[in-house]
């Protein structure tokens, strides 16, 4: 770690990347009684004495209709530790994002890890926003029943029944991330690019997954349709400097 990476005095250049993500593999994106890793976004849990343990986070629309939808921070850290296992398997030492002695560390000194320096920490703002991603259109849903495992002993608990609301495969979904003082496109810059643009390739690709239950395969992606755009600043505004396709 060498570079100065708190460069949010100017911004230099934007990176909008937009497309639609498929899911090809059900997605469950919801929290519920059991895990409580996101603490964001409408119906996080589901209501009192509704028929799921485990609902899908939805936004709520005025006239009470619902529809689920993927909050960009959880893209985000998917594409963080994606990014942080890419950077390991090169020889850069890496540490989690709740790894506050490091994260203090970096601050103190004022250099930034490269994973930090492209996802930011407590510390540091982050150089990449990923929005909220909202189904196309509405988002049909299915329930599905499980056996409780207990955790202390590793086996099915008897009687103890869970369900899940899982979104079917298929649907599409609106992406859009902005990537800030890094170069990605046409061309990477330095390391941070290169490592964005892996990332980013990997979603192109369909290698990578999203939500819950990922070990059995469930929460698969693929960005299709997906587009680039940079701005620069000339003259004290922004201008479009290059945009393609990303295949
Ligand atoms: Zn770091």
């Amino acid at each position: 770690m060498n570079e100065r990476y708190d460069d949010f005095d100017r911004l230099e250049v934007l990176t909008r990347i937009t497309g639609i993500l498929v899911n090809k593999t059900p997605l469950r994106i919801g929290v519920g009684r059991e895990e409580t890793p996101l603490r964001i976004g409408v119906g996080r849990e589901a209501p009192l004495g509704s028929a799921v343990d485990l609902a899908p986070l939805r936004i709520v629309f005025a006239d009470g209709r619902t529809n689920p939808y993927i909050p960009g921070s959880s893209i985000k850290g998917v594409l963080r530790s994606l990014a942080e296992s890419i950077a390991k398997a090169q020889g850069h030492s890496v540490h989690g994002p709740w790894d506050f002695e490091a994260v203090e560390n970096e601050a103190k000194n004022g250099e930034y890890c490269l994973i930090c320096g492209i996802f930011g920490s407590t510390k540091l703002a982050s150089h990449v926003r990923v929005y909220d991603a909202y189904p196309e259109s509405y988002a049909p849903t299915f329930v599905k029943t499980g056996v409780g495992i207990n955790r202390d002993f590793r086996g099915a608990q008897p009687g103890v029944l869970y369900t899940e609301e899982q979104v079917v495969p298929g649907v599409r979904w609106d992406f859009k991330m902005d990537v800030i003082n890094i170069r990605v496109f046409p061309e990477p810059l330095d390391e941070r690019g290169r490592l964005l643009r892996r990332v980013i390739d990997m979603l192109v690709k369909g290698m990578v997954q999203v939500g819950a239950r990922r070990t059995i395969g469930y929460g698969l992606v693929e960005l299709k349709d997906s587009r680039y755009e940079v701005y620069e600043v000339k003259g004290g505004a922004l201008v479009k400097t290059s945009e393609g396709n990303l295949t």
